[in-house]
């Protein structure tokens, strides 16, 4: 199934971003309020699923938050901007799809603060 949506006033196809096992969740930089969101979307969470979550086995250079269980970001609703900009952008192309991007280059709104993963690990949110 195509899905389409408007991105800027251009309609773009969007990406169905399942069955990839993480293959795009590696280290990404992080603003300080997207640092603040995810802190609070991680101490929101009930205690087991922040426990279950945190202790999956997962790939070195992946992602922190990355579910394995649900192949999807464990804090979807919190994740980076350039987490939701992903593959819709030419230097963020996705590697499943790349005609999906467009030919514009995605420029972060505010300067980072470190690499989540990297920089900012589960003992940092908890
Ligand atoms: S952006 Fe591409 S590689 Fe990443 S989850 Fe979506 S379809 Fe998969
Ligand atoms: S925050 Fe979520 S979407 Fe972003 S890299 Fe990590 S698991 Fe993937």
């Amino acid at each position: 199934m195509i899905y389409v949506f408007c991105l800027g006033g251009e309609m773009m196809e969007s990406l169905p971003c399942k069955g990839c096992r993480g293959l795009c969740c590696g280290p990404v930089p992080i603003t300080k309020d997207e640092l603040k969101k995810i802190k609070k979307k991680i101490q929101s969470m009930p205690k087991k699923l922040r426990e279950e979550l945190k202790n999956q086995p997962r790939m070195p250079g992946t992602c922190i938050f990355y579910d394995e269980k649900k192949d999807g970001c464990g804090i979807y609703s919190a994740r980076p901007s350039i987490c939701q900009a992903f593959g819709y952008y030419k230097n963020l192309a996705c590697f499943r799809n790349p005609k999906v991007a467009s030919n514009r280059n995605y420029v972060a709104k505010d300067s980072p603060v470190g690499i989540l993963s990297v920089d900012f690990t589960w003992k940092d949110f908890i």
